[in-house]
C-alpha cells in the first residue's frame, strides 16, 4: 500500500482532493495545481506522481503499480475516477491526447515530444511513441488516423508549413517532387519547409556566400542554420563536390 508508511493518509487524500475541481459526476474534474507534461502533478510522502494516478488509487484502492492509469476522456488533467482506467490505451486514443484540436481551419499543434529541434532540415516534427520503443512522426500518424493509409514511400506534407500541425485538413500526400514543387509554389520568399532538403535549390550567390564565410572561419553549423541545408551539404559545397561550376 503506497501510503501505508505515511503518517496520515487521510490528510493526503484531503489535500489531494482540495486541488481537484470537483464537478458533476460525469464531467471532467480538472486538476487545479501544477502540471508535468500536461498532466496534473502531485507530491506526497516524497513521491512525485501524476494526479490522475493518485486519484485512481485514492478512489479504487490498490492496483498493480506496474500498470498505467489513463483518462478515457483524453483530458490529461482530469481526475474524475469515472474517467480513469488501468492499462495501456490503444495508440489512437493516446495520440489524440497530445493534439491541441482546434477549429477546422486552424493548426492543431502536437503538444508531445518534438524531434530534432536543432535540425532545421529534418527536425521540428512531432514524435509519437507507438510502443515497443518505436516512434513515428506525429503528422503522419494523424494522416493515417483521420484520412487513411499512406502509400509506401510517400510523404505527408503540410499545406500550412507548420511541422507540428496534425490537422488532417492541412495534410496532403505527395511524392518528393510534389513536395518540392508545392513548397516552391508557396515560396513567399523564404526557404521551403518541406520534409526533405533542397540543397540543390540554393542560388549560386548563396553557394559563394557559404564558401566565402566558411573560408573566413564562420562555423559550418551557422551555414546549416542560415540556409537550412545539412552539414554534409555544406561540406560538399565547400569541397566543391557539389556546385563545382560556381
Ligand atoms: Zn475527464
Ligand atoms: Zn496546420
Amino acid at each position: 500500500m503506497p501510503y501505508a508508511k505515511c503518517r496520515n493518509p487521510e490528510r493526503i487524500a484531503k489535500r489531494f482532493w482540495s486541488k481537484v475541481r470537483l464537478r458533476g459526476a460525469d464531467e471532467c474534474w480538472p486538476w487545479k495545481a501544477g502540471l508535468i507534461h500536461g498532466y496534473g502533478a502531485f507530491k506526497s510522502c516524497g513521491r512525485n506522481e501524476t494526479a490522475h494516478r493518485v486519484a485512481y488509487r485514492l478512489h479504487y484502492g490498490i492496483f498493480d503499480e506496474q500498470e498505467q492509469v489513463h483518462q478515457t476522456c483524453a483530458n490529461r488533467t482530469c481526475c474524475n475516477p469515472k474517467h480513469l482506467r488501468v492499462g495501456r490505451l490503444p495508440p489512437e486514443q493516446r495520440f489524440k491526447a497530445f493534439v491541441d484540436v482546434r477549429s477546422k481551419s486552424e493548426c492543431w499543434n502536437w503538444t508531445g515530444t518534438i524531434s530534432g529541434r536543432n535540425d532545421p532540415q529534418n527536425g521540428g516534427y512531432g514524435s509519437f511513441a507507438i510502443g515497443d520503443g518505436k516512434a513515428v512522426r506525429a503528422h503522419r500518424f494523424a494522416y493515417t488516423l483521420w484520412r487513411g493509409p499512406i502509400p509506401e514511400e510517400t510523404l505527408v506534407c503540410h499545406s500550412c508549413d507548420n511541422r507540428k500541425c496534425c490537422n488532417p485538413d492541412h495534410l496532403f500526400l505527395g511524392t518528393q517532387l510534389d513536395n518540392m514543387a508545392d513548397c516552391w509554389r508557396k515560396g513567399r520568399g523564404h526557404r521551403p519547409k518541406g520534409e526533405l532538403a533542397f540543397a540543390s535549390k540554393l542560388t549560386a550567390d548563396q553557394v559563394k556566400d557559404i564558401r566565402q564565410r566558411v573560408a573566413n572561419g564562420t562555423p559550418r553549423k551557422e551555414m546549416v542554420k542560415k540556409y537550412g541545408v545539412t552539414r554534409q551539404n555544406v561540406g560538399f559545397i565547400v569541397r566543391r563536390e557539389s556546385w563545382a561550376h560556381v
